[in-house]
């Protein structure tokens, strides 16, 4: 069997929704179960009502809900047009309904908790995986609607919930086995699930592609494709470079440690299912079928180009602790990871020194208590706006100079470097930026490493190691944790 999952706009209105029921049924004999997203910008839309609802604006997050059930009925009606729609209609009318008793709930408490929001997140995909399946019985398919949060279980670790693997395999299996069998096709939505006693919880923004991956190991997939609105996996994010060029095989280490630094192609956790089982993944394109897309998978051909590819995770802070000189630094380093670990804040990326340290960690996680916390060790700054640059290749591992290179094209474009740090798996190099200096970075850092091939030194090194570029004053400069010299 295969997984097939659609993201978002592969399934954003009625011609989108015939493209993907027409690649879903050329692709039967391999026994596929098809994970969907919500509709295009519907899950930002919850939020948005959800926020509304919370903060005193019910009607206007009512006047959004009304427009989301109008799109939906109109993108049912093109893909019906009046067979059987009836049964359908009134299915999706009772699930606005709920949504609508939800928000309704919020405004009168006045408060939008974590749990609250995963039920209002979770609409989305209830009504994507109602309206496609539906669209798959009208062209003959035999399409079976699962609802995901009877299969994926997690915690109640509400807005990013972990996947409880052996229950959810468990449960996939039982129910999902004997529809293949029978040649049936599972449509289910991504990004939701519930806690064992039926709570609804969600996966993390941009989850379906990882509930795709839970799918593909619980049952044991031959491969799993994830079908998106680009070639593949690129260069560079595309949206920021148009040179951005597909890569044919990326291998999972390369791929994860993208997703991981803001490639949002792939949600970060989606390799780890594939991993543990080998299964190979495909990044394909639904406005382009016919194209190779991108396979991801334990081994690949190594790059041409020393770089394998470049991304950009933004809404990034840098919380710098510094112990005060009087302090003995002693324990120093392990008290602050330790409250960072307390807080369950994963550090993106860290640089430290003998009396400080600079972590990143996404602007989204609640800090306030771990300030706290680090205000007791030693002086605390927080600086927000910030972003993660990533260079990642295979051939970087024991690179020396590459650094010196990322510094030099950016102090020439004016930009200035405030962190660096090799990451422990030596295939990925980091740097944090001014967020708005994204585009740019990635632009001329495009430029510089995809230009030429590797051996011909781009016109840029010349241009730069004539001494233009030195990194810009107030730039930090490497620390021990970097490792890498320039
Ligand atoms: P979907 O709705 O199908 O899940 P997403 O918007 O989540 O799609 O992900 C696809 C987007 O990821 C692309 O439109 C592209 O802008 C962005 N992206 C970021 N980095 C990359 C990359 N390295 N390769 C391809 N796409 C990327
Ligand atoms: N619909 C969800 C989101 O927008 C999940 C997904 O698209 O993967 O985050
Ligand atoms: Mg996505």
């Amino acid at each position: 069997m295969i997984v097939m999952k659609f993201g978002g706009t592969s399934v954003e209105d009625g011609k989108a929704i015939e493209r993907v029921a027409a690649i879903v049924a050329s692709r039967l004999e391999q026994k596929p179960v098809v994970v969907v997203s919500a509709l295009a910008r519907v899950t930002d839309s919850l939020v948005t009502m959800s926020q509304m609802a919370a903060s005193g604006a019910l009607a206007e997050g009512l006047r959004l809900h009304r427009q989301m059930r109008q799109r939906h009925f109109a993108v049912l009606a093109s893909l019906l047009n009046g067979r059987g729609e009836t049964e359908v209609r009134d299915r999706l009318q009772t699930l606005f309904d709920s949504l609508e008793d939800v928000l309704r709930g919020v405004a009168a408490l006045g408060e939008l908790s974590p749990r609250t929001s995963d039920n209002l997140l979770s609409f989305g995909e209830l009504f994507s995986s109602q309206v496609v399946s539906t669209a798959f019985r009208a062209r003959g398919m035999d399409a079976v609607l699962v609802d995901s949060r009877q299969l994926v279980v997690t915690d109640a670790s509400h807005t990013r919930a972990v996947p409880q693997r052996e229950e959810t395999n468990r449960r996939l299996r039982q129910s999902l086995k004997p529809l293949l069998h029978a040649d049936r096709v599972p449509v289910m939505g991504g990004f939701i699930a519930a806690t064992a006693d039926g709570i609804p919880t969600t996966l993390g923004r941009g989850g379906s592609d990882f509930s795709a991956a839970l799918v593909g190991a619980g049952l044991g997939a031959r491969k799993i494709e994830i079908w998106t609105d680009v070639e593949g996996m690129m260069t560079t994010d595309p949206r920021l470079c148009p040179d951005a060029r597909r890569i044919a095989v990326i291998g999972f280490d390369e791929a994860a440690e993208l997703a991981y630094f803001g490639a949002k192609v792939l949600h970060p956790a989606t390799l780890i299912p594939a991993v543990e089982k080998n299964i190979p993944l495909y990044i394909l394109n639904s406005r382009n079928p016919e194209s190779k897309g991108t396979c991801i998978r334990a081994h690949a051909p190594a790059s041409k180009t020393i770089v394998r590819s470049i991304a950009a995770k933004r809404g990034v802070k840098v919380v710098n602790v510094r112990l005060p000189r009087i302090v003995a630094a002693q324990g120093f380093l392990h008290a602050v990871f330790e409250a960072f670990d307390r807080h369950a804040c994963p550090a993106d990326l860290v640089s430290t020194s003998e009396v400080s340290v600079s972590v990143a960690v996404e602007a989204s996680r609640h800090l306030d208590g771990l300030i706290d916390d680090l205000k007791r060790l030693g002086n605390v700054e927080v600086e927000d706006n910030k972003a993660i640059l990533c260079l990642v290749g295979e051939k970087l591992r024991g690179r020396i100079g590459v650094a010196a290179r990322v510094f030099s094209v950016l102090a020439s474009a004016g930009i200035n470097v405030h962190m660096i740090s090799q990451g422990a798996s030596e295939i990925n190099i980091s740097f944090v930026i001014e967020e708005r200096d994204i585009p740019e970075a990635v632009k001329q850092l495009h430029a510089y490493f995809f230009a030429e091939r590797e051996g011909d030194p781009p016109s840029l090194v010349k241009q730069v190691f004539r001494g233009k570029a030195v990194p810009r004053e107030g730039t930090r400069s490497f620390t021990r944790a970097t490792g890498q010299g320039l």
